[in-house]
């Protein structure tokens, strides 16, 4: 069945289960000059009708659970539940950000730990929850750095460092925040040039932004050294935690010398994401940026004889930071995905190093089996050059170019194709230095038996006609859309199809 649910309206006579939109007696209250003149166009589904559209229309989308989703950087892993049991506890999803503190500790409770949490395992001193993407964290951290630096005196320092390997975000925040963004370029093995950092530090920057390891799954060991050359041009070290699913419990930013981070709550603390939301973004900084911090963040502590709190004698409290920036969010940040992470961490919290530890192997077992095709196969994909990565961490990229050289199949083609296979297609031509690039994240949640399929059908895709590749998406309900055009004309109100010219 195609179309819209307006396509239900040939229906009326049989089966349909909706009341009239207004009764005669209801219409007569209602004055005459606020009365519409023509009823809504409603569509008229009967209600087997309309489960059966939208339960359809669900499954042309391709989830995570549908199938295996390697989409690198995403962090695409299993949502326990057990999470949704917890977010659905009346305590939590009854609740009204306007109540007062008494009649919420339950859930300011759950705030507090959260952020005790992501600062112990990010070496960080104070945490806010208010930023709901990794993107507007990043915002916020950057304009943090920046009233530091104003209140030393030093609003010179007008420019952001990022290398060329950086996630898009990170130039768009920093540049949001009025910054102007210096490139360096990795070096030849994927790691920071830390000549190029020595020559583009000065006493007009502001911040460096990083990921480590990055987006190429490398992690940079002379990452201490890069912060010490920020450093000491006065500049503050700004983490991107997209990636911390490879290091958690391992190491962490603190320790590496950052002085601010976001998580992506959504990536590495599971929850459901993709398609722009919902998703969490908490930013944690150290001590001397913590006065900046968005309010409010949750306090603690001692309760009084009179306050009836959770039950571990403490009372929980909204704070404002001394010299807070404002919100950057309404309300309180994303309740519903704080407590989803918060779930997940209290269940699997003792064994993040395990998480970490299998999603590093999981990557590194995929790449292997990917990388070592039948040795009959004609064509194979190769790993960019001077890549080094004979370890990475969580994730990887291969690079399609010698497939085109071939014969013309790219990236690109590659990854429609495998849309036809079951699976979801990995990051597209991201990082941007990797030519044709594709890349993987398996993340630990999945099975060896998954990874070994998938790679199979990834060797059997290499060996197919090349005219089948480059016309696939052959079993989508879709084609191959024009990405362009859907951008630039984004249709996001349900019209009656007339109007949709
Ligand atoms: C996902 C991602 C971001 C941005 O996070 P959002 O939550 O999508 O805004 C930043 N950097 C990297 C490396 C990422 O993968």
């Amino acid at each position: 069945m195609t179309g819209t649910i307006f396509d239900f309206n040939g229906s009326k006579e049989a089966g349909w289960s909706q009341p009239e939109p207004i009764s005669a007696a209801s219409l007569e209250l209602i004055p005459q000059q606020l009365r519409r003149i023509k009823l809504p166009e409603w569509p008229r589904a009967s209600e087997p009708e309309l489960v059966r559209h939208y339960t359809q229309l669900s499954q042309k989308n391709f989830g995570i659970d549908t199938g295996f989703y390697p989409l690198g950087s995403c962090t695409m892993k299993h949502n326990p539940r057990l999470n949704e049991r917890i977010v659905q506890h009346p305590g939590i999803d009854r609740i009204h950000p306007l109540q007062p503190e008494s009649q919420v500790q339950g859930l300011l409770a759950i705030y507090y730990e959260m952020q005790e949490m992501l600062a112990i395992c990010s070496g960080m001193d104070a945490v806010t929850l208010q930023p709901v993407a990794g993107a507007q964290g990043e915002f916020t951290a950057i304009r943090c750095i920046q009233e530091y630096h104003r209140e030393k005196g030093e609003s010179h320092r007008d420019k952001v460092i990022v290398p060329d390997s950086a996630h898009g975000t990170n130039p768009a925040s920093a540049s949001m925040c009025g910054y102007q963004i210096i490139e360096i370029p990795s070096a030849h093995d994927g790691r920071i040039d830390l000549d190029a950092l020595r020559s583009a530090v000065g006493d007009d920057t502001a911040a460096m932004m990083i990921t480590n390891p990055s987006t190429l799954g490398v992690f940079e060991p002379e990452i201490a050294e890069a912060t010490k050359i920020v450093h000491n041009a006065g500049g503050q070290m700004y983490y991107d935690g997209a990636n911390f699913n490879a290091i958690l419990g391992k190491t962490d930013p603190g320790r590496m010398g950052f002085d601010a981070v976001h998580y992506n709550l959504h990536k590495t603390f599971s929850q459901p994401h993709g398609g722009g939301g919902p998703g969490s973004g908490p930013i944690g900084v150290k001590e001397h940026l913590s006065k900046f911090l968005p309010a409010p963040i949750v306090g603690r502590r001692e309760a009084m004889e009179d306050e009836v709190g959770v039950g571990d004698g403490h009372w929980y409290h909204w704070v404002t930071p001394e010299r807070t920036i404002g919100k950057v969010q309404q309300w309180n940040g994303n309740a519903g995905a704080v407590v989803r992470s918060w779930a997940f961490y209290r269940r699997y919290g003792h064994e993040l190093e395990t998480m970490s530890e299998h999603a590093v192997l999981n990557a590194n077992y995929l790449r292997h089996v990917m990388m070592n095709p039948d040795p009959n196969l004609q064509i194979h994909a190769m790993p960019v050059e001077g890549c080094p990565a004979d370890v990475v961490k969580h994730e990887f990229t291969l690079s399609m170019s010698p497939l085109k050289e071939a014969n013309g199949v790219t990236g690109k083609d590659v990854a429609k194709r495998l849309l036809d296979y079951g699976y979801m297609a990995p990051t597209l031509y991201f990082p941007q230095i990797v030519p044709e690039c594709l890349m993987f994240e398996p993340t630990e949640t999945e099975s060896k038996e998954v990874l070994d399929k998938f790679a199979q059908d990834f060797h059997s895709i290499l060996a197919e006609d090349p005219e089948i590749i480059l016309s696939s998406p052959h079993t989508t309900p879709v084609g191959r859309v024009d990405e362009v055009w859907a951008a630039r004309n984004l249709i996001l109100r349900h019209n009656k199809p007339q109007d949709l010219s």
